[in-house]
């Protein structure tokens, strides 16, 4: 059977732990075809970030605009978009496939900054990605992106709101970097459903873990899963994935995703 395919607008990570390599590997791990466009390319290491340069929006448009005109996109993903001018290219292309695909899955995972807090955007990340929000199936923040893009005063369940009123359908808020010692609760809540995951923190620093739960998650939604199968089967893709990771130097650990 052919597999579905998702179109992914990601950053290059080298060091094969968190981006594109990312997703390439857990979509292709869950039975999806992964069609990856990049939107930046990065310096780094498992650690540390160096340089970033996001990609022309003219070439991100081209490269993804190739692909929609012939292939049949079942679920898009975004990972680092880079600059303001390169989610407008994105939007766009996005609104020409829901033109015909109303429903097409889109998994919006809002990273603002690497795992020690290196910018990953060549402009201000909260400002570049701001044409997403409404075209977002489903968005994934960590407790720290949460926080910037809503507020650090609001209550989890506020943020929440906060992201479906920019026009979200689904908002998954993780909590891996809550205060909780022992377990990691994640947040699901949509306009009619709310449901709450509790997994086992697990020691160490991970490079990818949330682009492995959102790549999961767009393959798993390409795969005709509904909202909170997708959610409940990619997280526990994703705990798997870290439980069994593995140290290419020291500091954050990869997930072993294949
Ligand atoms: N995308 C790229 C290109 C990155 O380099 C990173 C982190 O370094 C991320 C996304 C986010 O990674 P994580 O899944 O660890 O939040």
């Amino acid at each position: 059977m052919t597999p579905p395919s998702v179109l992914v607008f990601s950053g290059t990570d080298p060091s094969g732990g968190a981006g594109m390599q990312a997703d390439i590997t857990a979509i292709a791990a869950l039975g999806a075809h992964p069609m990856p466009v990049v939107t930046v390319l990065t310096v780094q290491d498992n650690e540390r970030v160096f340089g970033v340069f996001p990609v022309a929006a003219e070439l991100v448009r081209q490269q993804a605009q190739v692909l929609v005109d012939r292939i049949g996109i079942a679920a898009v993903k975004l990972g680092i978009v880079g600059n303001r001018a390169n989610a407008e290219a994105i939007a766009a292309i996005i609104r020409g496939l829901r033109s015909r695909q109303p429903d097409l899955p889109v998994v919006f995972d809002p990273v603002l900054a690497a795992g020690h807090g290196d910018a990953l955007a060549s402009e201000d990340a909260v400002e570049a990605i701001a044409p997403l929000f409404e075209l977002a199936t489903v968005i994934t923040p960590n407790r720290i992106e949460a926080d910037r893009l809503c507020g650090a005063d609001h209550s989890p369940e506020r943020q929440a709101e906060i992201l479906l009123e920019r026009g979200c359908q689904h908002v998954l808020l993780k909590g891996g970097h809550g205060p909780e010692q022992h377990e990691v609760l994640n947040r699901w809540v949509s306009k009619n459903r709310k449901r709450r995951w509790s997994w086992p923190r697990l020691p160490g620093e991970f490079h990818g873990s949330g682009c492995t739960l959102a790549a999961a998650l767009a393959a798993l939604l390409a795969r005709g899963f509904d909202m909170e199968q997708a959610i409940g089967a990619a997280q526990a893709y994703c705990q798997q994935t870290l439980t069994s990771s593995y140290a290419i130097a020291p500091g954050q650990r990869i997930p072993r995703r294949i």
